[in-house]
């Protein structure tokens, strides 16, 4: 079962996700090629750590916008860690398995939308320039909120090719950290292992946040210890999981006009439609629609 884990310390506040298992299962919704799923795979563990916060009945969508062979990508998270998304080319790069993985996301426009049910819903926009989410994620951060943040996302593949793991972390800076935490915090996480090297290693979430807090306390020049002690805040299943029904696909449906229906169920016998998110099929026949 996937999961997160979210904490705080003098320093900084984490959050560390576990996605194997719904990285897989998007994988065999939407029928991905390696690079695809990799690529996917990190954006909805992104999710997972933006939407890590996300109260109530409040909703968090992140889209992208660049000209990466994947496409577009669009995800949403709810705050009982219930996560769906879609991708536009699932089979970028079967033609071709020597494309770099950067070439899979691309350049372009990431939008963070807040609906937490007021009027008007909270957008953040930021560029993605690196070719890395996760990279791009951090940038996001530091220019929208101005917290320095470190962002770990893989995906990793067994001998056979199926998805072995999934997942990332966030580490965050909060205001008036110390200098001393940067700078080691830096020298430590590009000393360790990848996140799904860790884990393939045997060490779940609260081994690697130990891991990574681990000789972080610091003599502060005058003797004394300067001691990072870390708390685990909250803990949290994470699941691929979508909410359509036929009563909203049905209202969907509904708005392509009386006309276009008529003509594709005599057509056709009935208008079949799939949700996006999970491959769900949805057949109306003429007799469903009171025209
Ligand atoms: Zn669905």
């Amino acid at each position: 079962m996937d999961r997160m884990i979210r904490g705080v310390s003098k320093n900084a506040r984490f959050i560390l996700v576990d996605s194997t298992d719904l990285v897989r299962e998007a994988n065999k919704i939407h029928n991905c090629t390696p690079g695809a799923i990799t690529t996917f795979g990190r954006f909805l563990t992104a999710g997972i750590l933006i939407g890590a916060t996300v109260k109530g009945d409040d909703l968090l969508t992140l889209r992208t916008e660049t000209d990466g062979l994947v496409g577009q990508m669009l995800l949403t998270v709810n705050s009982k860690g219930d996560i769906k998304g879609y991708l536009e080319s699932p089979g970028a790069g079967i033609e071709n398995s020597d494309v770099k993985i950067s070439e899979f996301l691309g350049t372009g426009i990431l939008r963070v939308i807040k609906d937490m049910g007021l009027k008007e819903p909270y957008i953040g926009m930021s560029e993605m320039n690196s070719g890395d989410l996760a990279q791009d994620l951090a940038y996001y951060y530091y220019t929208s909120e101005q917290t320095p943040s470190v962002v770990i996302l893989g995906v990793s593949f067994d001998e056979t090719g199926d998805i072995e793991y999934a997942g990332g972390y966030m580490i965050q800076l909060l205001p008036d950290c110390d200098d001393f935490f940067i700078d080691k915090l830096e020298e430590k996480i590009k000393a360790i292992r990848t996140f799904t090297e860790l884990r393939k290693g045997g060490m779940d979430l609260e081994r690697i946040i130990k891991l990574i807090y681990e000789d972080m306390d610091i003599e502060d020049g005058e003797g004394e210890l300067l001691v990072e002690e870390y708390k685990i805040l909250e803990e949290k299943s994470i699941q691929y999981s979508c909410n359509c029904s036929r009563e909203k696909m049905f209202d969907k449906v509904i708005v392509i006009g009386k006309e276009e229906i008529e003509n594709i169920t005599s057509e056709k016998g009935s208008l079949d439609v799939e949700c996006h998110f999970c491959g769900e099929k949805y057949k109306f026949i003429e007799e469903d629609f009171n025209f």
